[in-house]
């Protein structure tokens, strides 16, 4: 962890891959907002947010590796339907979560369904894509001391939360 003045940065982001929009912070209606170098962000949106002033709109077109990554077909798993909560349910395409073996939970996505195993696909829904973020910085500010220990930004007003 470098030791320069760090940023807190809010900002209101359209995403979209060749055209076709995929999610908007504006449909949660709250901006983003995010310690730069706090690990919280995708490398080409850290470097893009980098320097920027309240006010400042631009667009940014990212490749993969600047993204979710390059999208691996090794990360695609075969896995017996007893692991699935929701087995009956679940539909080509869609998203669930897979408890690991560490305890954890991985979201995966559907891939193909077998009488007793479903292939799913560990990359992010988002890898391998080239990306496009129409950003718009809405706030920008130094970090608070608590939120450079923590590691993360709270809130807009760096009061989101204590602990
Ligand atoms: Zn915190």
């Amino acid at each position: 962890m470098n030791t320069e003045a760090r940023q807190v940065v809010a900002f209101h982001y359209r995403l979209s891959e060749g055209g076709q929009p995929i999610e908007s912070s504006h449909d949660r209606g709250e901006p983003m907002c995010v310690l730069l170098g706090g690990g919280g962000l995708i490398p080409g949106l850290e470097k893009a947010l980098q320097g920027r002033s309240a006010g400042d709109s631009f667009e940014v077109t990212l490749a993969p590796e600047e993204a979710y990554g390059p999208y691996r077909p090794g990360l695609v798993q075969r896995v017996p339907k007893k692991y699935f909560a929701d087995a009956a349910r679940l539909r080509l395409g869609m998203a669930t979560v897979l408890r690991t073996r560490a305890g954890g939970m991985q979201r995966v996505i559907v891939r193909k369904i077998g009488s007793s195993v479903i292939d799913v696909d560990l990359n992010h829904p988002l890898a391998g894509k080239a990306l496009t973020f129409a950003i718009e910085v809405t706030a920008l500010r130094e970090a608070t001391a608590a939120e450079l220990e923590h590691g993360h930004a709270h809130g807009v007003d760096g009061h989101a939360h204590e602990h």
